[in-house]
């Protein structure tokens, strides 16, 4: 048995994570979950898998979660970073599922991943900070590192299973192609994007995320941070990484070798298909998903992005550029400005100007440790309050 931590367990990549695991219980065991402070749902969650533990944000949440758990008293119920870290590196944990949101998933990531245990990202914020810190650590303390990203996965399923060891160029890759279906308002009239919603931009046509992500799908951020993710999780740099506009996103992405092979990872848009890919790699389990039906897909439309309506893509490629904390810089100011939005206190059109504004103002480090990451992230979190509190005033 394949004992499973779920890191955000009660969000999307959480509950369909627990979803494929339901359907192998012969294979896979959960041994610890965790949330923020979603007290109702952890507690369901915890009646219905038993873990050993469950862990929440802060005190008063696991307060409250182990006076609902009166009836289940095997769960440990515990509290904060700590926590969560020493539950990624448990000995009975051998798959960590890294699925919470945001910066707040890089400790634990990182204790997985110092861990040696087989890491699963969908936490693209945790990689996008810390780069050659995280690689170094997985590599370091012989850890397994699969993409839950789907472009990522997809990426993953096209390339050589050595590709690791012997690098893009050597395996004859040229460039990688990276999807992108172009979120909620990739043909909306651009003088109407200031005035959008945080409902409107949590609509995504294709893919059920949790909020952030589907913002920053809006404004394209999440495929800045997927070029970024990309480039360390595959040793390559953003010029060898063309991003396509796919409006039926079937195709997750694709690689384009010299000899002019093209391979695409294609499915319906269901993150439970990477999830099994990760979970069983290299051996496959169903998923739950329903096979493609290409007749009823019919046609695939390709069209490159247009960077004045989507300005993170290109903020994201230059702080990719920039190099070290640059990146931690660029992600901190995103969370802050995809915050507000969501609290309605800037416009959607203002998150793009938040990142640069940030940006211009940060000083880029070398992110060769750990302690220079997260300073970078804090102190670019409180000038973007900043620049927000004045923009405002
Ligand atoms: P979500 O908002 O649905 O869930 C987030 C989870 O993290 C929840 O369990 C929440 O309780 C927990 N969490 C949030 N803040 C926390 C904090 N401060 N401390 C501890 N736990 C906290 O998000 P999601 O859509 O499941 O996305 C999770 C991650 O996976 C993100 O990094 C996202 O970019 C990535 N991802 C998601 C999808 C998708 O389809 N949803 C696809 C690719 C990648
Ligand atoms: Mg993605």
């Amino acid at each position: 048995m394949i004992g499973v931590t779920i890191l955000g367990a009660t969000g999307t990549i959480g509950l369909n994570t627990l979803d494929v695991i339901g359907r192998h219980p012969d294979r896979y065991r959960v041994v610890a979950l965790t949330a923020n402070r979603d007290v109702e749902r952890m507690a369901g969650l915890c009646r219905q898998w038993q873990p050993a533990y469950a862990v929440m944000a802060d005190a008063d949440a696991a307060e409250q979660l182990r006076q609902q758990l009166g009836d289940c008293p095997q769960v440990q119920v515990r509290a904060g970073n700590e926590a969560l870290a020493e539950v990624a590196a448990l000995d009975e944990t051998d798959y960590v599922m890294a699925a919470i949101v945001g910066g707040a998933g890089l400790l634990p990531t990182l204790a997985a991943a110092r861990a040696g245990k087989r890491v699963l990202l969908a936490n693209k914020e945790a990689l996008v900070m810390s780069g050659r810190l995280f690689m170094d650590a997985v590599r370091d303390h012989g850890a397994e590192l699969l993409p839950i990203d789907s472009e990522h996965n997809a990426i993953f399923q096209c390339l050589p299973p050595d590709h690791q060891s012997r690098g893009l160029a050597a395996a004859g890759v040229e460039r990688i192609l990276l999807t992108a279906s172009g979120g909620p308002f990739r043909d909306m009239p651009l003088d109407q994007l200031a005035q959008v919603t945080p409902d409107q931009a949590c609509a995504h046509p294709n893919w059920v995320m949790g909020r952030k992500i589907s913002v920053d799908s809006a404004t394209m951020m999440n495929k800045g941070l997927e070029v970024i993710e990309a480039c360390w999780l595959f040793d390559t740099t953003p010029a060898n990484i063309q991003v396509v506009l796919h409006p039926q996103s079937v195709i997750h992405s694709l690689v384009q070798y010299c000899d002019g092979t093209v391979l695409a990872e294609l499915g319906n848009p269901d993150m439970r298909t990477p999830i099994a890919h990760a979970l069983a790699w290299p051996e496959r389990v169903a998923a739950g998903v329903e096979a493609l039906d290409l007749f009823a897909v019919a046609r695939l439309d390709f069209q490159p992005p247009d960077m004045t309506r989507f300005p993170c893509l290109h903020l994201a490629a230059e702080a990719m550029h920039a190099g070290g904390t640059a990146t931690a810089i660029m992600n901190a100011a995103n969370e802050v400005a995809v915050e507000a939005f969501l609290d309605q206190r800037i416009r959607f059109t203002d998150i793009a100007r938040v990142v640069e504004a940030t940006l211009a103002q940060g000083r880029v480090e070398p992110a060769t440790a750990l302690e220079t990451v997260l300073a970078a992230d804090a102190k670019a979190r409180s000038h973007a309050h900043e620049y927000i509190r004045e923009q405002a005033a």
